[in-house]
């Protein structure tokens, strides 16, 4: 199953990742529809049509807090806290974007 991996910047205080770039990671499979092993004319319905969550890899790691979070620390910092809680419920609060067109961030 294919994913993207998503370069960014993370922040260590507030624990935000600041995507800089995404790239694709290919699985090579001919069963899965993102591979570039994958048929053109397939359309069984068997084959994988959903990508797996994106991967964050930090490529940099600030000491300091994101924009945001500089901004309004404490609003920011409960948010994490909760989003820290549902993450140790194993349900997240939101579901990842899959395929997206996006392919690189600004700023
Ligand atoms: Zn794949
Ligand atoms: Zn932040
Ligand atoms: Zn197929």
């Amino acid at each position: 199953m294919c994913h993207n991996i998503v370069y960014g910047r993370l922040h260590q205080p507030c624990g935000c990742f600041i995507p800089m770039s995404t790239e694709k990671h290919d699985c090579n499979s001919p069963r899965c529809v993102f591979s570039t092993s994958h048929p053109p004319g397939c359309r069984s319905r068997a084959c994988e049509n959903m990508m797996n969550v994106p991967r964050q890899v930090p490529i940099r790691r600030s000491p300091v807090n994101c924009p945001d979070c500089a901004r309004d620390k404490g609003e920011r910092a409960r948010l994490n806290a909760l989003k820290e809680a549902w993450r140790a419920q194993g349900s997240p609060p939101q579901t990842p974007a899959g395929a997206g067109g996006v392919s690189t961030w600004s700023g």
